[in-house]
């Protein structure tokens, strides 16, 4: 099948330079004037929203996040959309999978490569993707898989974990034979279409996955990461009074200055909010739809997310002394990382004086490592992302505060954060990249594929097969290539230390 024609559009990515916008204001002041009234919002959850935070109180950025993409009551991903879903020309913007066939063609063809390299492991497969939008991926993974026998014969499960109904209805209508598929409780449950010995199982989160130390598991997650909430936290100097010690024994001794306190960021109401915005012209002033109706602000004292979360890594530690820093964590997709080791790795680290983490889960887990996690996102390749939270609707960057449950909303992955949880958890794994998805796509074949496939098209056809490669691959500021990064958690194996994986620098291991 040769579907890089249909895909090959112009829309916009989920990530643009410099969009993060501040959004923060540096009063704590929080006003309860906007509930008063008959404040009119722009969607049923902003008005929740709002009514929530009078009766609790300003809430953490993740609390925001999570409501806006996943509740169950008007969430952007878990609410249907009125004519399409989030994807594509009609949608809000467009991921890799949906630009080329080849993008997840190459993801097949790395698990084909790494269950090669693992010669140890020679049990049944389970693929597990998270957050597979409209099944595309997959759905090319597991067409390209089909090619090598022995290796497609292995798979015996393939797990979507999808928290969007109308998204799972898609990829089981992609990816299923449907006189096949069942309801369950957890969702639907089919074969799949491509590959007739596999069922395909729908589930809510990785932990819902039963974990099994006979079976190499096989994770993807494109573009999953930036959707889970991030807790944001900024560095403030104390108050210049309480500063300084002076005793009466010692009038004169130097002052002690007092460490930075960090400040967890707040979302509340913006009291007021401006819904115009002046013409092109500068002569009237219209009605703006992308107004924020809620702003940041830091919490007026310590809470427990800021006394604990930026203490746990030396890497924001160091920021602290540096007043305004800024810091952005994901505690969730820092467990999620612990997850993802300790099912390829097993867990949990041995050692007494280990500091790699003692989850309870892993107690009962032990098995020989194998397997795999490809993560694709976007974000930097090793600093800490500050001020990344953005909003996206309509292929149109917008404030992350309008249309709650409307605006699609996204942030930089903080890969390093997620590489240090997962080689924490588990003893049993190495951490490959992040590498520019540019270098991951070539150096995995990319460019030959792209070849075979313009062999024969016409004119029309070989140019947007093409175009959509060299977006896939753009090195440019703004370009794909650059911006999206790959990283991979693999077992460590004995015999095969200092390896590269392929794609990582290194090729298949025969
Ligand atoms: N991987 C796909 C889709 C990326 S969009 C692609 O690249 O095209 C993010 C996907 O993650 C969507 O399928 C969305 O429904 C899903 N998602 C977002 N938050 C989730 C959560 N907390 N749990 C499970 N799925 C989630």
């Amino acid at each position: 099948m040769n579907s890089s024609a249909r895909r090959c559009f112009r829309a916009l990515s989920r990530y643009r330079v410099g969009c993060g916008q501040p959004h923060i204001v540096n009063s704590t002041a929080f006003s309860r004037q906007y509930v008063t009234g008959a404040r009119q919002w722009s969607t049923p959850l902003a008005k929740k929203l709002a009514e929530a935070i009078d009766t609790t109180g300003p809430i953490p950025v993740a609390t925001y996040m999570r409501q806006c993409l996943t509740s169950t009551d008007g969430g952007y991903y878990t609410t249907k959309q009125a004519d399409s879903d989030q994807f594509g020309r009609q949608g809000d913007f467009i991921t890799s999978p949906e630009i080329s066939q080849v993008f997840g063609e190459l993801v097949g063809i790395w698990i084909v490569a790494e269950c090669l390299s693992q010669r140890h492991a020679t049990g049944g497969i389970q693929l597990i993707e998270l957050g597979p939008g409209r099944g595309t991926l997959m759905d090319d993974l597991l067409r390209t898989v089909r090619q090598f026998k022995p290796i497609a014969d292995r798979i015996e499960s393939i797990y979507m974990v999808e928290a969007s109904p109308p998204l799972r209805e898609k990829q089981q209508r992609l990816l299923c034979d449907s006189q096949d598929v069942k309801e369950t409780e957890a969702g639907f449950e089919g074969i799949s279409k491509h590959l007739p010995g596999a069922k395909i199982v729908w589930c809510d989160q990785l932990k819902d996955v039963p974990k099994d130390a006979n079976r190499m598991p096989f994770i993807v997650a494109h573009e999953f990461f930036d959707a889970l909430p991030i807790h944001v936290f900024k560095s403030i100097a104390p108050d210049e009074k309480a500063s300084s010690i002076i005793t009466t024994n010692n009038p004169h001794a130097p002052s002690l200055k007092k460490p930075n306190d960090w400040r967890e960021l707040l979302v509340s109401p913006i009291a007021n909010p401006s819904k115009l915005k002046m013409s092109p012209s500068g002569q009237s002033q219209t009605e703006r739809d992308d107004f924020p109706e809620f702003q940041l602000s830091p919490a007026n004292a310590s809470t427990p997310h800021s006394m604990l979360l930026p203490e746990t890594s030396l890497r924001y530690q160091r920021l602290k002394t540096m007043t305004g820093s800024v810091v952005e964590i994901s505690p969730e997709s820092l467990s999620l990382a612990a997850e993802i080791a300790m099912r390829i790795g097993g867990g949990p680290a041995s050692s007494p004086t280990s500091k790699r983490s003692t989850h309870k889960a892993a107690s009962t887990f032990h098995k020989t490592p194998s397997g795999g996690a490809l993560i694709l996102d976007y974000g930097p390749l090793s600093t800490i992302p500050a001020n990344t939270l953005r909003g996206i609707r309509s292929h149109q960057l917008v404030s992350p505060f309008s249309k709650a449950g409307l605006t699609d909303l996204s942030i930089d992955v903080d890969f390093t954060a997620i590489a240090e949880a997962a080689i924490n958890a588990s003893e049993g794994v190495e951490v490959h990249g992040p590498v520019d998805q540019a270098l991951w796509l070539e150096t995995i074949g990319g460019r030959s594929r792209v070849d075979a496939l313009v062999r024969g098209a016409d004119e029309e056809k070989k140019s947007r097969i093409e175009g959509a490669w060299k977006r896939l691959v753009d090195r440019g500021p703004t370009g794909m290539g650059q911006l999206y990064k790959a990283m991979a958690v693999l077992p460590c194996l004995p015999g095969m230390e200092g390896r590269r994986p392929i794609g990582f620098g290194g090729d298949v291991v025969i």
